[in-house]
């Protein structure tokens, strides 16, 4: 195939601009881990500044400096990479620092770009200093990863246009602008790709404090107010993760709605948690068939990602990225080089004794 490179014609940067037209502005983010996310909502609830994202306070430290260096030298944002669990708030932070920039912003994951011209579409729609966001950038398909290389370094993107002899590659410029790609796998990150972000952050868990932050700030938007001892006992039964802190406080003022005066109090959030089964730990009937699986079906493991993803119905992905952080986190559940292990701890939290045929009963319960 004959490649040549040529200079930009306005009808090459057409063509690309048209490949993929309903990717202008759009906002396609394609979760495979918020199950019942209650999207309205949830906007409203969002930070928009750097003031109100509360919480990963190193994270938001170093973002500020870069951010304020950036803004005043007129200048981009250099690339940046955000690694942690979902529902933590990358992509939270990426749009405050679109806002704090005064820059677009643009979202999409990497399994929405299926082929050259998904990318290729959104590109051109860019315009100077916007942030465009990659989600779980550890799924890229290689070929949109190398055309990534490309213009991440160079603001340029080589298109191929034409079939056969025919063909020509042109280098089609693109405005400056920062690459935000979130991954909760930084491991599965090819190491050029990774070495080609300038910044590189990491997200924890957030601690109950923090938590219980966020759900003021969360009630007072949602207009209703809330105890202080049941916003700490909401922040330790949300897995250290805002997005199901919102969750919970959406829930909860329901409950204290339809049971109560309106005001979240403790007692209001204990009979909630019960009715929606989340127990002392913050699990979820999922969390717990996860472990009771490993305890029952497999001898308390080890037992590989794969098998035990499907002796309960779910994909290896789901289970990798969504629930199976949280339980390594509270001590539940070990990976090991040969599979998951449950812990003693596993052992005493759903009531299960060590041995076969030992009876359970469900404990932490509130309610
Ligand atoms: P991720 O991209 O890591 O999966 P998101 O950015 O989508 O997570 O965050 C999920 C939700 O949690 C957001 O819609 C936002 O309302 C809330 N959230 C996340 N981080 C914070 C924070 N630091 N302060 C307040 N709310 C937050």
């Amino acid at each position: 195939m004959a490649i040549r490179y040529t200079d930009t014609t306005d009808d090459d940067l057409r063509e690309a601009a048209a490949l993929s037209e309903q990717s202008r502005g759009a906002r396609h983010i394609v979760r495979a881990d918020e199950p019942g996310e209650d999207d309205s909502q949830e906007v409203n609830l969002r930070p928009r500044l750097l003031k109100e994202f509360l919480g990963q306070e190193a994270v938001k430290a170093n973002l500020s400096v870069f951010i304020d260096a950036a803004r005043t030298r007129g200048e981009p944002l250099d690339h940046l990479f955000l690694i942690g669990p979902p529902g933590l708030g990358k992509t939270t932070l990426a749009e405050v620092a679109a806002n704090e920039l005064g820059a677009d912003f643009k979202v999409t994951s990497a399994p929405a770009l299926d082929k050259p011209k998904d990318l290729a579409g959104i590109l051109s729609t860019i315009t100077p200093g916007t942030v465009f966001f990659i989600d779980e950038i550890h799924r890229l398909k290689p070929v949109i990863e190398e055309m990534l290389y490309v213009v991440m370094e160079d603001f340029e993107l080589d298109w191929v246009i034409g079939q056969g002899a025919a063909a020509r590659t042109v280098r089609i410029p693109i405005p400056h602008f920062t690459l935000v790609g979130a991954t909760t796998k930084a491991g599965m990150v090819s190491k050029p790709l990774q070495t080609r972000f300038g910044i590189i952050q990491r997200f924890n868990f957030y601690t109950p404090a923090e938590l219980s932050l966020i759900i003021k700030r969360s009630a007072g938007l949602l207009g209703c107010s809330v105890d202080d001892d049941a916003a700490l006992l909401m922040a330790s039964c949300s897995r250290g993760t805002p997005r199901v802190t919102n969750r919970i406080v959406r829930r909860m003022r329901d409950f204290a709605q339809v049971y109560g005066d309106g005001r979240i109090t403790k007692s209001i959030v204990e009979a909630g948690l019960g009715k929606l089964r989340i127990d002392s730990l913050g699990l979820e009937d999922f969390d717990r068939d996860i472990i009771r699986a490993v305890i029952e079906k497999f001898g308390g493991g080890p037992v590989g990602c794969e098998t035990l993803a499907i002796s309960l119905g779910e994909s290896a992905d789901t289970l990798e990225d969504y629930y199976e952080p949280y339980l390594i986190q509270c001590g539940l559940l070990q990976r090991t080089p040969r599979g998951r292990i449950a812990t003693q701890k596993a052992y005493d939290h759903l009531g299960i004794k060590a041995g076969p045929g030992a009876s359970s009963f469900l404990p932490g319960l509130f309610g």
